[in-house]
């Protein structure tokens, strides 16, 4: 059990150097390790010994920094990805093949939702999407025998919603499933999914875990808690031997803490690649260093622009879990406490016209494919992400014409706050 709180495990989680050893996490840039016997080397890759060969699978630089956001989410193992959508398809397809079924809540990020529906379909996965506000019915009605997990986001990008985590996880585990949570919005710092229930973790940490706009990456964090074997019939990958390893039970010779992580390193990191680089790694762990710093400002940007907003007369509506009036308020309450994110979506009364007239006239916003970094940038889903639709299909998507998705960064809130109200006042009424 670690001692410290969240404060120090973001700045000296993970890594304890010896004497003599570098402050600093070292980057190992190095795509391999050498060994004095074919023997040791041997025991490594029959997962006999601790230890690196191949920068494809493993780096120590990279094992350092999972570390720290194992500590940080609570888990008891974490592994670096790419990106967050290599950390999603990964932390799924350990669990899901073809044949086997997903349930996932409807409000994800995008890019996951096509994973999901178009690119695991084709690999033989399929899934059934629930509203994120299911009845305990409902949900119990999405599962079926084949069924290997339930997917879905602490607080969903770019809808804002928030997941009940502990309705979620009751589902997966009353049909002998686990919880998978991408809690990239919220982080660790403002809510730690295993404390409700989730069982596996994971994160963009290109977003606030990195925080600087500076590196793409993804982690996946284990809880340790799904216990496998009791469930060995649904999950044979973990507790049936794996002739592509020799033979190894990852359930029988890793438990529950270590079986998770371990099989999705043995065989879809060796398969697929997909490793985050060292020096990303390095960079993210700057990040890191500050999360707990950081978070608290974002949000108390984002509740001043929400409020801001949400009291402008050319504003239609606005989604924040921090204003009272948001469906999601209550919700937030419980499992965000201390705050949700520093994403606002707001509606503006003119449509696209006004969305694009107020963005062009902003001068600290910077228009960004990108959210949750230092500093703010905005989209206008119509206009981009989603310009392929018309008025009336984004409508239908959730996304209205007149939407602006803006992510609050670490500036001076009056400072925010006037950019927007002189944007804002050069949008036709
Ligand atoms: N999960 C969430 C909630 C995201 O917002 C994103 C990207 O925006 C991803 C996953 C995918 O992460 P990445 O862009 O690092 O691949």
């Amino acid at each position: 059990m670690n001692r410290y709180r969240i404060e120090t495990n973001c700045v000296q989680g993970g890594y304890t150097p010896k004497n003599g050893e570098p402050r600093q996490i070292p980057i190992i840039q190095s795509t391999t390790f050498k060994y004095d016997t074919g023997e040791e080397m041997g025991k490594l890759f029959d997962l006999e010994a601790n230890g690196y060969f191949y920068t494809r699978l493993q780096n120590p630089t990279n094992d350092y920094v999972a570390s720290k956001i194992a500590v940080l989410e609570g888990g008891t193992a974490a592994m670096l990805t790419s990106s967050g959508q290599a950390a999603n398809f990964f932390a799924m397809f350990n669990l899901a093949g073809c044949g086997d079924h997903i349930v996932a809540s409807s409000s994800i990020y995008g890019g996951t939702f096509n994973l999901i529906s178009v690119t695991m379909a084709k690999m033989g996965i399929s899934v059934t999407f629930v509203s994120p506000d299911c009845t305990d019915d409902e949900l119990d009605s999405a599962f079926r025998d084949n069924t290997k997990l339930v997917f879905g986001e602490t607080i969903a990008n770019p809808a804002l919603t928030v997941l009940d985590l502990e309705q979620f996880a009751s589902a997966a585990h009353s049909h002998g499933v686990p919880l998978i949570i991408d809690n990239t919005f919220a982080t660790p710092v403002n809510c730690r999914p295993f404390e409700w229930g989730a069982d596996i973790v994971t994160h963009s940490t290109t977003k606030y875990l990195d925080g600087h706009g500076c590196a793409v990456g993804g982690a996946i964090v284990d809880s340790g808690k799904f216990d496998w074997i009791s469930h060995a019939e649904q999950f044979p990958g973990l507790c049936k031997p794996d002739e592509s390893y020799h033979g190894i039970t990852y359930a029988e010779k890793f438990g529950n803490a270590g079986a998770f992580i371990t099989k999705c390193t043995a065989q879809l990191m060796r398969d697929f690649g997909s490793i985050q680089s060292p020096q990303n790694a390095f960079y993210l762990n700057l990040g890191l260093e500050s999360l707990h710093v950081r978070m608290p400002r974002h949000c108390e940007n984002a509740q001043a622009v929400a409020e801001f907003l949400h009291s402008h007369p050319k504003v239609s509506h606005v989604c924040f879990c921090g204003l009272p009036d948001d469906p999601y308020y209550k919700r937030a309450k419980k499992y965000l406490p201390n705050g949700s994110c520093g994403v606002v979506s707001f509606e503006l009364k003119g449509g696209r016209a006004a969305a694009s007239s107020f963005m062009n006239s902003l001068h600290l916003a910077a228009i960004e494919t990108h959210v949750a970094d230092a500093r703010t940038c905005c989209l206008n889903p119509a206009t981009t992400t989603h310009r392929q639709m018309n008025d009336e299909q984004l409508e239908a998507a959730g996304v209205p014409a007149g939407m602006v998705r803006m992510s609050c960064g670490l500036e001076s809130s009056k400072d925010l706050i006037s950019d927007i109200s002189q944007a804002l006042d050069k949008v036709q009424d």
